[in-house]
């Protein structure tokens, strides 16, 4: 399949003068690092270019084709320097008040990438529009593609109402072409995923995990509150998870919340592979009451502090809990309080990690809620990748 970027050209990769009509050689000037970055796109990356543009009235006596292509013209000859080709230039000469469907965020000049054998070929999900307007954005979403905004100074987007990005697929809005090369380089790099089936007299338990989901969580344990956790632990972390989990819950909770928690921490261990280019440390200060928190931060008043949550975590390569909470009640929902703490011992286990955990709350339910929602954003802070590194985080090279 073909993934295709399209780039938009005033604005994107040339700057736009005021009067927004480049149609002199004076006027031609390359925004900070899009002929650097177009150019490490083009060697490191798989992507087709395909350049689009509205050119107002290009053609027409306010906008001669003789005072434009010149420009144009040595534009893409300083690109083809630098290895950059577009496979494609689509320029609409159309004014906005005539409102051709060819202009974008129309899309009569891409038929052919939408038509015959071509649509097949075209991978759109994994396809960006990189523009400075917000019509760039609804060209991405008209395509079915997504959208990369860049907000230069000279952005259109400064002027534009947040409420009209509302719902438009806009995948990053970029400072600088700096952080547009990242961002691919992202894409570029293969999910980490695991399997694992755990199956034992007591428990048979699938997962499947995806650390760079979107927090989707289909949970099934058997356990209502257990599986309320595991969900704000798929949703806090960014992870996709899904657990099936049949257990001998006609002897008690045990063996289910136990043996989960063992086949959870494997699904990490197996996602996260040698590490390479992890955070691998994590840890929030969560808590569940928003006033608190800001008391929290900004007093530290132990008046306010009745709640307070807090979660370290290090993908070491070594095992450890530290666990600081005390819960008074015998069950929250279906769920003894006692194995929480069982919870978590098991999940270091297998995960190979240390975890600090300690928990100050007057209210049961926020307190453990809490405790796994502050869990799930350090996992979420230490399996994130940096784009501009690939290496193991330890001096041992090893974790
Ligand atoms: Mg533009």
């Amino acid at each position: 399949m073909k993934r295709l970027l399209i780039i938009d050209r005033d604005g994107t990769i040339i700057a736009e003068p005021p009067d927004e009509q480049i149609d002199s050689l004076e006027k031609l000037s390359f925004l900070p690092y899009s002929i650097t970055t177009l150019a490490r796109i083009c060697k490191e990356f798989s992507y087709s270019l395909v350049m689009a543009t509205n050119q107002d009235g290009l053609g027409t006596s306010s906008f001669p084709e003789e005072t434009f292509y010149p420009t144009h013209n040595k534009m893409l000859d300083i690109l083809r320097g630098e290895d950059i080709e577009f496979e494609d230039i689509l320029i609409d000469r159309s004014f906005a008040r005539e409102q051709k469907p060819t202009r974008k965020p129309g899309i009569g000049l891409f038929t052919h990438y939408l038509s015959g054998t071509e649509q097949h070929r075209i991978d759109w999900e994994h396809s960006f529009v990189i523009g400075d307007r917000i019509t760039d954005a609804q060209l991405a979403q008209n395509l079915g593609a997504k959208a990369i905004l860049l907000q230069s100074s000279a952005s259109k987007l400064h002027t534009t109402s947040r409420t009209d990005t509302a719902g438009l697929p806009i995948a990053l809005e970029a400072a600088s072409w700096l952080d547009i090369y990242d961002f691919l380089l992202v894409q570029e790099r293969p999910q980490r995923k695991a399997s694992v089936h755990r199956k034992t007299n007591e428990t048979d338990i699938t997962i499947e995990l995806n650390l760079d989901g979107s927090g989707k969580a289909h949970i099934h344990t058997g356990l209502g509150f257990f599986d309320h956790m595991l969900d704000q632990l798929a949703r806090h972390s960014g992870c996709d998870l899904t657990i099936r989990t049949e257990g001998d819950l006609h002897i008690d909770e045990h063996h289910t919340i136990e043996d989960t928690a063992l086949a959870l921490g494997e699904a990490y261990l197996k996602a996260l592979g040698d590490k390479r280019g992890i955070e691998r440390y994590g840890y929030c200060l969560l808590p569940m009451d928003e006033a608190l928190a800001e008391a929290e931060v900004s007093f530290g008043d132990a008046e306010f502090n009745q709640q307070r949550i807090h979660a370290a975590l290090d993908f070491s390569g070594r095992n450890w809990l530290v666990w600081d909470a005390e819960f008074h009640r015998e069950k929250i929902g279906d769920v003894p309080t006692e194995m929480f703490h069982h919870f978590f011992k098991s999940f270091t286990d297998t995960a190979k990690c240390t975890l600090n955990i300690r928990a100050e709350a007057e209210n049961e339910h926020h307190k453990i809620e809490s405790m796994f929602k502050a869990f799930a954003r350090a996992i979420k802070i230490a399996v994130r990748r940096d784009a501009g590194n690939n290496a193991i985080p330890s001096t041992k090279g090893v974790l």
